[in-house]
């Protein structure tokens, strides 16, 4: 697969057309950024890490029935996914209370939440991304009814998947954001599935393997990584 031209940069990859219109290149860099950019930085080898957990785990989704852009790893940095027209909505499921929510509830961050939660906020950088709801999305045509609750239903099938597969290996979904897109026709899932776009917490100590460990100036971020990649990639 021939990679052709840079066609956007991201915070955290690179999209490269090839010869093949229906199929692009996901770079990822080991860029890291946090608070609408406010705060950039690098985490040593993280493209690297990123690429295999994210190919792993959309790997794991398809064998479940999960129609998702992943086609294969290329490389150490890159992967061939298939071209999508992305819906402008960042989708998050939550399944334990953190970050924004904690804040917006007025709650700590650890406590248990009675059915998983799911939020869908405007992809605009300039406006911070910020939260709407399925009228919003209908209203200003960002996707079709029936696509929201295509959208919906995969988002909190994911959500199911996810939650086991990462039970096994020790590890709590605290929670997750996602990105859809259309191809030929059909939603499929997109983007990434990393630390850099989850909560992760160790079942047993509850210690933060995530992007947090970035945001808040944790310490261990590299290592964070790193054990995540073991746990999903080598058991
Ligand atoms: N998230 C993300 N990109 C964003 C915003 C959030 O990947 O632009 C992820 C984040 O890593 C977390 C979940 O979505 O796993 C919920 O994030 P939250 O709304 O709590 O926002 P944050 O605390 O990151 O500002």
């Amino acid at each position: 697969m021939e990679k052709r031209q840079k066609i956007y940069e991201g915070k955290a990859k690179i999209l490269y057309t090839t010869d093949d219109p229906d199929r692009i290149i996901q770079y990822f860099k080991d860029d890291a950024t946090a608070f609408n950019a406010q705060k950039k930085g690098t985490i040593q080898e993280k493209g690297i890490l990123n690429n295999r957990i994210s190919s792993r785990l959309f790997t794991y989704l398809e064998e479940r029935g999960i129609r998702t852009h992943f086609m294969r790893q290329l490389s150490d940095r890159e992967m061939l996914v298939k071209t999508l027209q992305i819906v402008p909505v960042e989708v998050v499921v939550r399944n334990i209370i953190a970050g924004s929510l904690a804040q917006r509830m007025g709650m700590p961050e650890g406590g248990d939440l009675k059915l998983p939660v799911l939020e869908f906020y405007y992809k605009k950088d300039e406006l911070g991304d910020p939260m709407i709801n399925e009228s919003h999305i209908a209203a200003f045509d960002l996707a079709k009814p029936q696509e929201i609750s295509v959208i919906r239903e995969v988002a909190l099938a994911v959500n199911r998947h996810l939650t086991a597969f990462f039970e096994e290996r020790g590890i709590l979904l605290v929670d997750f954001k996602l990105e859809f897109g259309r191809h030929k026709g059909e939603i499929l899932l997109g983007d990434e599935i990393t630390p850099d776009g989850c909560r992760l917490w160790d079942r047993v100590t509850r210690e933060k393997m995530d992007k947090d460990r970035f945001r808040r100036d944790l310490g261990k971020v590299e290592e964070a990584y790193q054990e995540v990649y073991r746990r999903v990639c080598q058991s």
